[in-house]
């Protein structure tokens, strides 16, 4: 602490001054009032010992006078605690220096050890001051805050009745500290929420002296709200509960701008589409997505032809018009509205993603092309406009969302030279496999007709004997200009179209009518495999028509196998299965074509009426030579015993994979050790061979 001396005699100052000094405080000290005064101005004092009988000014001038003062500096909220000297028994001296506003006084001669009580009485005065001094500004600290927070607050007493509630409360619920004094919380209750949500709520306060979660409140005009909201409850020193502290956030109202603020940075205004940023994203997102999948992604680049012309006859107010009632053609297009922006102007962009086959790209193209051929109303006039179209794929046009917007954007000119009404890939080979592609499509619609499909069979038979079990019925396409096109190639591809449907019941009928050819020859009936497509098994009545068939043909129906894959077969779950075992019910054999390269599950698989496990031809090739390989083929013949199915390897080239198949109790084989599909005609002579 800093003192002050005043005081004319100087052994009485000296003897002060040791005392103060002892008791480790400044000391500043002066013989008259005059002198002290000055100094008193500039600097704040905590304790001043003031001489009563000084020359000029006495210490009753100098109290009064500081006591006028409006002091600076540290502490200077808390007045000089003063003390006043004044001979002994002058009692009118002592009223008159209180009254001045002195706030201790001591008697002359000095006793050392009293003026050391009146020291630490004064020192505690003061401490008490400054503490007293801090607590209230903190306090008026805490209720600016408590003011100024974004949440609401309340406190409530024991009995749960508010007592206090700031500024963000009275925003929230819309009621003010007036209106909520002395009530329950309760009274802002929604009824949204039921009685056994409080009592639990209550519980968990009572239990943890804390609780937090959403609550449903309803604001003062009625408009129910969320909140999140956390309880405290506070307890003295003898653990009893003295009120409850609630602070809570509108969540709806946070939520809601959040929303809006992302949307209007994410959308173009006039068709409510994503913008370009927004686009961007979901792009570079699709990118993510398809490095996992391996599924290509395609952008489009839209541009419409005739925007301009519009907006400059119609007026902006009907080119927006237009715009909205492009954006709505597109959107019928696209699966989702969020692959669709609004770029620029006149310019849309289109995100596929999971993309199979080219078709699915070209198809969409060609799809908003002849959208585009039926006229806008605008004003009564039938307006005719053109797009052009401009693809880029993902990987190969582009690593990165703005590099395939730019191709695609580069692609348009490229369309545009040609005409309008056209779709253009970026990299010329897409091009030219998209036309591929389409030709290709065009020819195996005529391809059944012409009698360009034919049938090829491949004998399976028993591991060890190399006896004949039966034969898989491959598809052939005799190309007149091609040549033999692999069915890997169009099997996909009449996939896409539907084709496959005709032509999966144009193969059954085929099949049956070349068993009963052999038997008619004096055969036996053997059992023919055929593969099932998804599409002939999901959304055709296969059932329906296999019933035909054999009510048609005298044919026995385990002559007949039908070749699934996992992937058709989990699809749509129990409703396959219902399927499957009613195809099983007639007789007909069920396989599991390449076995091994899907992901059932053994639980899945006993669900399956199969008779038999293809083990996938990706295993057998390596057999010999990869160790991974071979196991995976001993647990399939391991899991097809334990299910009670047989199990037949593809692709059985060399002896000594026959061996070891032979050697693990794999039942049959097919591959070209013993054959490649053949001819119906060649295929004779393994008949004849095993029926010798
Ligand atoms: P998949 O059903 O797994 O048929 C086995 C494929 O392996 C056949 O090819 C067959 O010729 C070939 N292969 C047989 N033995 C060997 C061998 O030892 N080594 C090698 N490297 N390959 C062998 P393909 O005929 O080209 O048929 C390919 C795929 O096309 C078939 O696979 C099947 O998924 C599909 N497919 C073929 N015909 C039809 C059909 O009539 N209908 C349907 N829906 N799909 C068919
Ligand atoms: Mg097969
Ligand atoms: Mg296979």
């Amino acid at each position: 602490m800093k003192i002050l001396i005043v005081e004319d005699d100087a052994d009485t100052r000296a003897l002060i001054k040791m005392l103060v000094l002892k008791r480790s405080h400044d000391v500043l000290d002066f013989e008259d009032a005059e002198s002290a005064w000055e100094t008193f101005q500039k600097d704040h004092f905590d304790i001043a010992i003031i001489d009563w009988v000084l020359p000029q000014m006495t210490g009753l001038e100098l109290t009064r006078k500081i006591r006028s003062l409006a002091e600076t500096g540290e502490n200077a909220d808390i007045p000089t605690y003063i003390i006043v000297a004044t001979a002994k028994d002058s009692h009118d001296d002592l009223s008159a220096a209180l009254d001045s506003g002195a706030d201790d006084y001591i008697t002359k001669p000095f006793n050392s050890k009293i003026l050391n009580v009146r020291l630490a009485v004064a020192e505690k005065q003061i401490i008490h001051a400054i503490r007293q001094n801090k607590a209230e500004e903190q306090l008026r600290l805490s209720a600016i805050v408590f003011n100024l927070s974004d949440e609401g607050i309340m406190i409530t007493d024991q009995d749960n009745n508010i007592i206090l509630v700031n500024e963000a409360f009275t925003k929230i619920t819309q009621y003010d500290a007036k209106e909520s004094m002395g009530k329950n919380p309760r009274f802002l209750q929604s009824n949204l929420q039921d009685r056994a949500f409080f009592k639990k709520m209550w519980h968990t306060i009572h239990d943890q002296d804390f609780w937090q979660g959403e609550i449903w409140n309803r604001r003062k005009e009625g408009e129910v709200y969320s909140e999140w909201l956390t309880i405290r409850v506070q307890r003295n020193e003898k653990g009893e509960i003295t009120n409850y502290v609630g602070v809570f956030s509108d969540k709806s109202q946070g939520i809601r701008a959040k929303q809006e603020l992302l949307y209007a940075q994410n959308h173009d205004r006039l068709t409510r589409l994503p913008n370009r940023f927004q686009f961007v994203e979901t792009v570079r997102y699709a990118i993510s997505v398809s490095k996992k999948t391996k599924k290509e992604i395609a952008v489009f680049f839209i541009d419409i032809n005739r925007f301009k012309l519009i907006n400059e006859t119609f007026g902006q107010g009907m080119g927006d018009y237009f715009l909205q009632m492009v954006a709505s053609r597109l959107k019928k297009v696209v699966a989702s509205e969020e692959n669709l922006a609004r770029v620029g102007g006149d310019e849309f962009t289109l995100l596929l993603e999971d993309i199979q086959n080219l078709q699915d790209v070209t198809q969409i193209a060609q799809k908003i092309i002849n959208d585009f051929q039926t006229p806008f109303m605008i004003q009564n006039s039938e307006i005719m406009v053109t797009v052009c179209i401009g693809i880029a794929m993902y990987p190969n046009d582009g690593n990165d969302a703005l590099v395939l917007l730019r191709n695609a954007d580069s692609a348009v000119y490229k369309a545009k030279e040609i005409g309008i009404n056209n779709y253009q890939f970026y990299t010329p080979e897409i091009n030219a496999r998209a036309f591929e592609q389409l030709t290709l499509e065009i020819q195996l619609r005529k391809s059944i007709k012409e009698n360009q499909l034919l049938i090829y069979y491949q004998p399976q038979w028993e591991i060890g004997s190399k006896k004949m079990l039966g034969m898989e019925a491959l598809l052939r396409w005799k190309h007149p200009e091609l040549g033999m096109v692999s069915p890997a190639k169009f099997i996909p591809l009449a996939e896409e179209n539907g084709l496959i449907i005709p032509m999966s019941e144009w193969i059954i009928e085929s099949v049956i009518r070349q068993i009963l050819e052999w038997k008619s020859q004096g055969y036996l009936e053997y059992r023919v495999a055929i593969n099932t497509s998804a599409r002939q098994f999901h959304e055709s009545d296969i059932i329906g028509f296999l019933e035909k068939m054999l009510a048609q043909y005298a044919i026995d129906s385990s002559s007949l196998e039908l070749e699934l894959t996992e992937r058709v077969t989990m699809r749509e779950g129990s409703q396959s299965i219902d399927k499957l075992v009613k195809i099983r019910e007639m007789g007909i054999h069920l396989s599991l074509d390449d076995f091994g390269t899907g992901y059932s599950s053994l639980s899945y698989l006993q669900k399956f009426p199969i008779d038999l496990l293809k083990i996938d031809q990706s295993f057998i090739k390596n057999l010999n030579i990869r160790m991974e390989d071979a196991a995976i083929v001993k647990t399939i013949i391991a899991m097809g015993k334990s299910l009670r199915m047989k199990t037949i390897a593809e692709g059985v080239e060399t002896e000594e994979q026959r061996k070891f198949l032979h050697e693990n109790g794999c039942d049959y084989g097919q591959g070209f050790l013993i054959s490649p599909a053949l001819p119906a005609s060649e295929i004779v002579s393994f008949f004849e061979k095993t029926e010798k």
